[in-house]
């Protein structure tokens, strides 16, 4: 088999046993004779492997017991939407801009309320999360809506502002499962499936019962949280083999220990980067240090006229995917859960011989 590494910000890189996995049981899924594609939902196999799922993501997060997890459709996006028509309930809402992504999430909440941008970095080119203590928070708002690790310019948060008892909403779709998080934090946790847990398509929702109470008579059955909550994500047919592939990816992540012990693997393969960029003036990451992304490694050749070049020649040595976003130009390094040390160390390696070789 061809070996490469794959940078890609996602769809991504999943880990090969789960793959090896799926493929193995792809035509006979413990002995049924079937395919997981093929199975009723509503089947004992099926409706076997959704409470599995459920119960080991709820193992590796530690989600507490008022809170729901469900296994919806749209991706992240559609939650843009759905997060203020199952929430604002007549309020206005809150909303830091920190990157590309959460600058999407309100403009398409616009439409559906009152949204106040409470802090923005966009100004500064999104290199940042702005001091807590600048932020215009409202103690009325509905909710407080971030993005906890932007995908595109490679900003993560590493803690929380204060809100007063304001629910905090997190877009995670780039981190979750990367690093502890304490879930008793938020008000809702959401992220798309396609970075750090499997296929593109499912959107996976962790909601505090509290909060099911408050969707807007317009909000549509299979995005009514409270609706899903009550049936077990299936008032429609639920997105079944990625559901499947992610529980896959939920037991490899507890073979390796689980949250923590990954997180120590991503605190050092993102330092293998870091460091060395910060070694040379070759290339140049522009995030502020302590909000630097251990998921997404934006950078820079101070010569952009040699893009092509080092992204042909990575090409050649098997590391794919390294283009920036195309909001942002530049490198992108997308090193989720399932991108092995050896990714990074060959990367590494490859910048160092390209920078030799075109240093004057
Ligand atoms: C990728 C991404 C999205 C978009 O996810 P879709 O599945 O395309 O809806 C939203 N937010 C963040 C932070 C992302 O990384």
């Amino acid at each position: 088999m061809t070996q490469i590494f794959n940078f890609s910000a996602g769809p991504a890189v999943l880990p090969k046993p789960v793959l090896a996995r799926a493929q193995a049981e792809m035509l006979d899924w413990h002995g049924s004779g079937m395919s997981v594609m093929e199975m009723s939902h509503r089947g004992k196999e099926f409706m076997s492997i959704l409470a599995k799922t459920e119960a080991d993501l709820r193992t590796l997060l530690n989600i507490p017991n008022n809170y729901k997890v469900l296994f919806l459709q749209g991706g992240a996006i559609a939650e843009n939407a759905m997060i203020p028509l199952n929430l604002l309930n007549g309020k206005a809402a809150d909303y830091a801009v920190t990157g590309g992504w959460s600058k999407r999430s309100v403009e398409d909440a616009s439409a559906y309320g009152k949204i106040n941008v409470v802090a923005s970095t966009e100004a500064d080119k999104y290199t940042y999360v702005p001091e807590f203590s600048s932020w215009k928070l409202n103690k009325d708002a509905a909710y407080l809506h971030i993005c906890t690790n932007e995908t595109m310019s490679g900003v993560e948060f590493l803690d929380l502002p204060n809100t007063n008892g304001v629910p905090i909403v997190a877009d995670m779709s780039s981190h979750i499962l990367s690093r502890e998080i304490d879930v008793s934090q938020y008000g809702v946790i959401y992220g798309g499936a396609q970075k750090n847990i499997g296929p593109a398509g499912l959107c996976i929702v962790i909601v505090r019962e509290d909060l099911l109470d408050s969707a807007s008579s317009l909000t549509p059955a299979v995005f009514n949280w409270k609706t899903q909550a009550e049936n077990q994500s299936m008032i429609n047919t639920p997105p079944t083999y990625s559901i499947y592939i992610a529980g896959l990816v939920f037991e490899w992540l507890i073979e390796q220990g689980g949250v923590a012990a990954i997180e120590e693997v991503n605190i050092a393969k993102a330092k293998l980067l870091y460091d060395y960029i910060d070694s040379t003036d070759f290339y140049v990451n522009h995030v502020a240090l302590k909000n630097r992304s251990r998921m997404n490694i934006p950078f820079y050749l101070k010569d952009e006229s040699l893009n092509d070049a080092f992204l042909q020649g990575a090409q050649e040595n098997s590391l794919l995917q390294l283009k920036g976003h195309r909001a942002v130009g530049g490198m992108r390094a997308s090193i989720y859960n399932a991108m092995p040390i050896e990714g990074l160390q060959a990367l590494v390696a490859y910048m160092k011989v390209f920078e030799s070789k075109h240093s004057a």
